[in-house]
């Protein structure tokens, strides 16, 4: 029996060692190793959707917020499109600021801000002018903020991040992709942190998804690489 890497499609050796989980970072027993040293523990392999986020978004070490997302959504369990990309980006940036030292991220936020995403229905987008992507970044802002709805300048800003991530992915135009939507949601979290906020978070975001996307814009997609 033949395996192949998750991340990066290499056939995979049997081996009988300990080795990092690519996904959660923590050293575990691998039976099998890709070349590249990509592996996948058990513990990651079986985890269901909003688990897998936090394990990876819990281990990462890594800033930029975009980089977590991709390894996120090459998860086995990832679906193309699907409305498990709705509670990404809060996920992702909390992760992303944590590990530049902006922010600690304290025990119990990831799991309430995935909280505070996950719900959002498949295709909203088309059905009720709303992309789950986009609420995030307005969940970002509200965490970094303590916006609640009694406050006022910081009301203000989460729902003008949310609106500033939809008209960015209102103006990328159809057919939807929900790899795109995360990806413009990321750029627009990132000037808007830096512009209303003064919290630095770069980000550029490069879609590894497109040869196993059917439905690819290609060249009217601005992270499509020919
Ligand atoms: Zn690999
Ligand atoms: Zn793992």
């Amino acid at each position: 029996m033949t395996y192949f890497c998750v991340i990066c499609g290499e056939e995979l050796s049997q081996v009988d060692i300990t080795a990092i989980c690519t996904f959660c970072q923590q050293e575990k027993p691998a039976l099998y190793l890709c070349p590249k040293g990509h592996f996948t523990c058990d513990d990651c392999q079986l985890a269901d959707w909003p688990e897998v986020v936090k394990r990876v978004c819990e281990g990462s070490r890594e800033k930029d917020p975009a980089k977590i997302a991709n390894l996120i959504m090459k998860h086995p369990m990832s679906i193309m499109h699907s409305p498990q990309h709705h509670i990404l980006i809060p996920a992702v940036v909390l992760s992303a600021l944590r590990n530049t030292g902006i922010r600690p991220l304290n025990p119990g936020r990831l799991e309430s801000a995935i909280e505070r995403t996950k719900g959002i229905p498949l295709g909203v987008c088309g059905t009720r002018g709303e992309c789950g992507a986009a609420i995030g970044a307005g969940t970002v802002v509200s965490i970094l903020t303590g916006a609640t709805f009694t406050k006022d300048r910081e009301r203000s800003l989460a729902l003008r991040a949310s609106a500033e991530a939809l008209m960015a992915i209102a103006e990328a135009g159809g057919p939807r992709c929900c790899k795109q939507s995360v990806y413009l949601t990321l750029e627009v979290v990132s000037h808007f942190l830096q512009r209303e906020l003064n919290i630095p978070l770069s980000t550029a975001p490069q879609c590894d998804f497109y040869r196993r996307n059917p439905e690819c814009k290609k060249e009217r997609c601005k992270y499509y690489v020919s």
